[in-house]
């Protein structure tokens, strides 16, 4: 059975109307029923394809579709699929929590009756029950976020497009967000969602695309991703100060301070042959700690290839 694509992005380019190209020809073809990051440093531009798919931002050329259907073509069609969070909250604060769902139920042509349905299941959901009836602008950030997430879900969009979910959002309310996403996804809705939190992708995506000053670096499964890093970096906190950088035999090593080491070491390497080569040198460890995660190294290797750590002079 040939499966139809959520969202097919072709050549998508866009230069805004300083000059500025902030897409310089995306590519992207995203599964129904996948989990997919859109991951990147701020100003990569993840926002602007976001803009452009959800229509708030023009593009400048490259073509579009949502199951099928063109988003020039057929915009209603498209449209229909598609619930879109983005980063800025542009809900009426002064209006009440469950009138805001209601009401863009509305737009989409659900009955009022149904709305009501359909707004106390993504309340109880989202943990917003409680506030059905209080203003939107009473509500925490966190709130707000997830009354974002409500609202999109509304019509009963296939696809659910979030532009960086949990900036902002504490740990708790992140943790509880990522397992409201799972379960969306579980039952069949493809997610998408933009992220430069490296935790966030690896955590929930199964698909990642990686893009940088306009253009994706890297578009694979995530496992894929996880398979090629080799290397992590160990901050290493030294109980009393040096002045030289220590030659701890095959390991790069660079001396950040005088009482912090960093360490590069290979995948499933072991540890013993680096501790005793520090004892060797008289090096006293107080503590240590995994400076960057897997994915925010190869992050760092992907952005800059030649970026290695070197034994400082
Ligand atoms: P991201 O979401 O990945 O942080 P954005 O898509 O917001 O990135 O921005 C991509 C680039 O486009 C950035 O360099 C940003 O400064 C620039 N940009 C965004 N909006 C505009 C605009 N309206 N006019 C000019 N440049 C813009």
């Amino acid at each position: 059975m040939k499966t139809m694509k959520a969202l097919k992005i072709k050549n998508l380019k866009k230069t805004y109307k300083n000059g500025f190209q902030a897409l310089k020809g995306i590519d992207l073809e995203i599964k129904e029923g996948d989990f997919f990051a859109l991951l990147g440093p701020n100003g990569a531009g993840k926002s602007t394809i976001i803009g452009v798919i959800c229509s708030l931002i023009n593009k400048s050329s490259g073509q579009i579709s949502i199951l099928g259907h063109d988003l020039n073509q057929a915009p209603h069609e498209a449209k229909q699929h598609l619930g879109v969070v983005p980063q800025e909250f542009n809900f009426n604060v002064f209006e009440p929590v469950e009138e805001i769902l209601v009401n863009q139920a509305g737009y989409y042509g659900v009955n009022r009756a149904e709305a009501f349905k359909r707004a106390e299941i993504h309340l109880k959901q989202l943990d917003l029950w409680d506030k059905r009836r209080d203003m939107a602008q009473s509500l925490s950030g966190g709130m707000k976020r997830r009354l974002m997430i409500a609202r999109a879900l509304m019509h009963n969009p296939k696809i659910l497009i979030l532009d960086e979910p949990t900036a902002g959002v504490d740990i708790e309310i992140r943790r509880s967000m990522w397992a409201f996403l799972q379960k969306i996804n579980e039952q069949g809705t493809t997610i998408i969602l933009t992220t430069h939190y490296l935790e966030e992708a690896e955590q929930l995506c199964k698909q990642i695309a990686i893009i940088n000053q306009g253009v994706i670096i890297k578009n694979c499964a995530m496992e894929e991703l996880l398979s090629e890093l080799d290397s992590e970096c160990l901050e290493l906190h030294l109980k009393t100060a040096i002045e030289n950088t220590p030659s701890l035999g095959h390991y790069p090593v660079r001396l950040k301070n005088q009482t912090t080491l960093e360490v590069e070491i290979k995948k499933g390497e072991s540890l013993n042959t680096l501790f005793e080569l520090l004892t060797l040198n008289n090096i006293n460890i107080e503590s240590i700690r995994n400076k960057s995660n897997r994915l925010e190294q190869l992050f760092l290797n992907l952005v800059t290839p030649s970026k290695k750590i070197q034994e400082s002079d």
